[in-house]
């Protein structure tokens, strides 16, 4: 007897778009021309650290829901997605959460994409962004599974002001010895990043500026930013970066740099010395929308184009429906085309008032506001 064979239809991947041949030799622009080179992948929504602009205590307490694990994109999912992100231009993978380095086993995902190769052979840009609490039990087999670098947040020298920050009791000690434990194990250049709140920890400008000049490793000054709905984000808050430049020259003279790639997000100074370089990320003041080149992939598997979307698109639905690689990068190539997102930029040139509370009468920008998605669940 002849077998009947049925073909078998899943109606889960039919909203993707058809595969486009030659897709991969022509990478594609969005529709402001910015090509897509930086994929920030969120590992887990989770974190150990209860910083005020990111994960709020009185928001992210004991009844908060996290998403159940099997929520969360698997290893080989991750790896898929970012191959499919590599085929359309992709260059650099950055690790983030919540706390990547809470995610169980990360150094295997680490080590799958570590042997991801971009379409001209070469190895993807790989790395990491971490609060360094874990840092120092994780650096060496960090480095070993293939991990190139690493960027630790880190918002002040001064313990008392540092547990504060973090609201979880956690002594600056053991984030700096995460920083030198990457350092021994040659996760570098290293970056710090320092997120700048008025009031807070602006009177650790200098002594963290003091503390990493000369070390190698580049300090970064970030505006507060009104990232998420949660944070209760006000202008007045923000330390802008052109202040932070103006006591950082009464320290010592420092001289512009040029990016060090297309669409960095930091500019860059180097102390006149020759001691090493600092950035400053202006995101509220200087918007840098223009050359932004960054996608965002969350934990559960939705792509975000913007760190300020209010929402994202979901591949893990086609991706466990059996979508074909070609099916997923032609999903990835259409989103990318129609991406028209310049937050900041739009903010900036609304004289940079987004706070949404203080415009009582915008319920649109205070609905969007609400909805924004937070930095936790897509990574910074
Ligand atoms: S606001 Fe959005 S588009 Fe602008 S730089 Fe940030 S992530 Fe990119």
């Amino acid at each position: 007897m002849t077998p009947r064979v049925i073909p078998l239809h899943d109606d889960r991947t039919q909203g993707l778009a058809p595969p486009e041949p030659g897709l991969g030799a022509q990478p594609p622009a969005d529709a402001l021309g910015r090509p897509l080179r930086d994929l920030r992948i969120s590992v887990t929504d989770r974190c150990n650290f209860r910083c005020g602009y990111c994960m709020p205590k009185q928001v992210f307490d004991k009844h908060h829901q996290f998403l159940p694990h099997a929520d969360l994109l698997g290893f080989e999912e991750i790896t898929r997605l970012a191959r499919a992100f590599a085929s359309l231009g992709v260059e650099k993978l950055r690790l983030t959460g919540g706390e990547p380095l809470l995610r169980r086993d990360i150094e295997a995902l680490v080590g799958q994409l570590a042997a991801l190769r971009l379409p001209d052979g070469s190895a993807p840009d790989l790395t990491l962004t971490t609060n360094g609490s874990l840092l120092a039990r994780k650096a060496q087999a960090l480095r070993e599974a293939g991990l190139q670098r690493v960027t630790v947040s880190l918002d002040a020298l001064d313990d008392a002001v540092f547990r504060r920050m973090n609201d979880a009791d956690f002594p600056v000690a053991e984030a700096l010895a995460g920083i030198e434990a990457a350092q021994a194990a040659g996760l570098g250049p290293i970056k710090v990043n320092m997120v700048v709140q008025r009031g807070v920890n602006e009177d650790e400008i200098l002594p963290m500026a003091r503390h990493f000049r000369g070390t190698g490793i580049a300090l970064r000054f970030i505006e507060y930013m009104d990232v998420g709905a949660t944070n209760g984000w006000r202008m007045n808050d923000v330390v802008p970066a052109g202040e932070i430049l103006r006591r950082l020259q009464a320290e010592a003279p420092l001289h512009p740099l040029l990016p060090g790639a297309p669409g960095e997000t930091a500019q860059r100074w180097a102390w006149a010395d020759g001691s090493g370089e600092i950035g400053l990320i202006a995101s509220v003041t200087q918007a840098f929308c223009g050359d932004c080149n960054r996608a965002r992939l969350s934990n559960d598997g939705k792509v975000y184009l913007c760190l300020f979307a209010t929402e994202g698109h979901d591949l893990r639905t086609p991706l466990r429906a059996g979508a074909s690689d070609a099916q997923l990068q032609a999903a990835l190539g259409t989103l990318w085309r129609g991406r028209g997102d310049q937050y900041s930029a739009l903010r900036a040139a609304d004289g940079a008032a987004p706070d949404a509370s203080a415009k009582a009468g915008d319920a649109g920008t205070a609905a969007a506001a609400a909805s924004r998605i937070e930095m936790s669940y897509i990574g910074g």
